[in-house]
């Protein structure tokens, strides 16, 4: 990724992208104290922006920092690099982290800078309308009391690539993973959904990102009048349903084929789901009032 022409936004000027280096002394990279985005763009058009940009200051105030740019500024930054970008359809990824005055736990007065980056990123998964398998992690998301679950935080992804390789090294495409406490809680950069009856459960959000394409995803479902059922989910109960998908803004809304040995079809309400939020995304429809 670092070797390619354009330009990344990198604390309020556009660097050449080979150039946007940061020291190897900096403190977000020794302590992950780094939170960052995910965001697509479509027809020219970053989904959802908004909402991305007050997630990201919001992730910044949980780890203890303030990002030096406001929630309007992040915003023009977007716009402006994703248009120097020259592409339609885009990954956008920004970044906060904590710089290298000082090294160590303790960083209370590094500057904290700021990056912007947009790049071509098609399907999160290849064959995605196939469905994924999936397998199990053997990584827990943590306790609430151990790890600020709520930022999108660098150092909670550790436990996502350990899970991901694992899954890839045996083939599959991702890994489901369970909470501290045994309960099914979400993919390595996704959430879960489950069908059952023509309702759809999903995990209650208490200890992992409620994230904005889940969010998007029951607005979509109960537009459709489907209903939706937020709680807690057993391992024991994944052969009880019929249909599975997971959703991000990388991964959109991807079918699941199977977890593990369990199987699903991707059925009617995935395919409708998949539709609408393609839908939703292109601005063929608007967003559901909720
Ligand atoms: N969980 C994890 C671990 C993620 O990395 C993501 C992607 N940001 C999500 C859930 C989904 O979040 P969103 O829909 O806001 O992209």
């Amino acid at each position: 990724y670092h070797d390619r022409d354009g330009v990344i936004w990198m604390d309020g000027e556009f660097v050449d992208w080979r150039e946007a280096k940061v020291h190897v002394l900096t403190h977000g990279l020794h302590y992950a104290s780094a939170v960052f985005e995910g965001e697509r763009a479509y027809g020219g058009k970053i989904f959802e922006s908004r909402r991305h940009s007050e997630r990201l200051h919001k992730s910044a105030q949980i780890l203890g920092f303030d990002i030096p740019f406001t929630v309007d500024e992040i915003e023009a930054a977007k716009v402006e690099t994703l248009a120097r970008s020259g592409l339609d359809s885009a990954y956008v990824r920004a970044i906060a982290w904590r710089g290298s005055e000082m090294m160590g736990v303790s960083a209370q007065n590094n500057t904290i800078h700021l990056a912007v980056a947009v790049w071509h990123w098609g399907d999160y998964f290849a064959d995605k309308m196939k469905g994924i398998a999936m397998t199990h992690a053997k990584w827990r998301r943590p306790d609430p009391k151990t790890a600020p679950c709520e930022a999108k935080a660098a150092g909670l992804y550790m436990i996502c690539t350990l899970s991901k390789h694992a899954a890839e090294r045996e083939g599959f495409a991702d890994a489901l993973m369970l909470d501290w406490r045994g309960h099914v809680a979400e993919a390595t950069g996704a959430n879960i959904f489950f069908l059952r009856d023509g309702a759809l459960h999903t995990p209650t959000p208490d200890c992992f990102l409620n994230g904005i394409t889940r969010q998007t995803a029951i607005k979509l479902a109960e537009a459709r009048q489907i209903e939706i059922v937020e709680r807690t989910i057993l391992p024991e109960e994944l052969s009880t349903f019929s249909e599975c998908f997971i959703t991000g803004t990388a991964a959109e809304l991807t079918p699941v084929r199977s977890i593990g040995d369990v199987d699903y079809k991707p059925g009617e309400v995935t395919e409708a789901l998949v539709t609408d939020y393609s839908d939703l995304v292109n601005g063929k429809i608007m967003m559901p009032a909720s």
